[in-house]
């Protein structure tokens, strides 16, 4: 055993950089196991996106990513993964399940989502809920639930019309260096800078 400065193993460095690599998944397969997540303001909000259009969405949940992309936009969305727990826990109550081990599917609405904090009520009709827990991911796949009831695989979204998009979702806006709008979404490229939606230009966000 390798000992790193002040009794700090190798070991000790590898899992701490583990567990904090897991972290968010481990809490989704708390959800998973029925420990339930509360819906807050950020939760309903995403959850808004993901049920109340009926064209419905795709995410993805995996180490520290928690992607969305929906059947009205080619890009992917970029969300917060904490957000994740609190969205499984959601739809599984919803759904009338406390658990899901391996893959489930569930209808879910029509229902109307009480506000929370500062995010006013919404609602939504009635989908189709898979969900798909692996040891190291979650897929969950929402679509119509008046046209495809009965199916047992989610119909393929239309594919992305343009190169793969990528959109990030800040928690509060963020005002374009070059323009000064502010914006809580932005594309953002490969490199990591964001683009303005109102000048065009991109820019690093530190
Ligand atoms: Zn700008």
């Amino acid at each position: 055993m390798r000992v790193l400065g002040t009794g700090v193993t190798l070991e000790d460095l590898l899992q701490s950089f583990v567990g904090a690599m897991t972290s968010v998944f481990r809490l989704v397969l708390e959800a998973a196991a029925g420990h339930p997540f509360q819906l807050d303001e950020r939760s309903s909000k995403v959850l808004r996106f993901m049920l109340s259009d009926a064209r419905g969405c795709d995410v993805l949940v995996k180490d520290e990513a928690f992607e969305i992309r929906y059947g009205w936009h080619p890009a992917k969305h970029r969300y917060f993964p904490d957000l994740a727990p609190r969205v499984l826990s959601a739809l599984l109550e919803w759904s009338g399940l406390s658990t899901t081990a391996g893959s489930c599917q569930a209808t879910v609405g029509p229902k109307n989502v009480a506000q929370v904090g500062s995010f006013p009520s919404w609602s939504f009709g009635r989908r189709i809920v898979w969900i798909v827990l692996a040891a190291e991911s979650l897929t969950i796949s929402i679509r119509d639930g008046e046209n495809e009831s009965g199916a047992c695989a989610p119909t393929p979204l239309p594919e992305p019309i343009d190169y793969p998009q990528v959109v990030v979702e800040l928690p509060s806006p963020l005002p374009c260096p070059r323009c000064a709008t502010a914006a809580t979404t932005y594309r953002e490229l490969s490199d990591g800078a964001l683009v303005c939606a109102n000048c065009g230009r991109s820019f690093r966000k530190d």
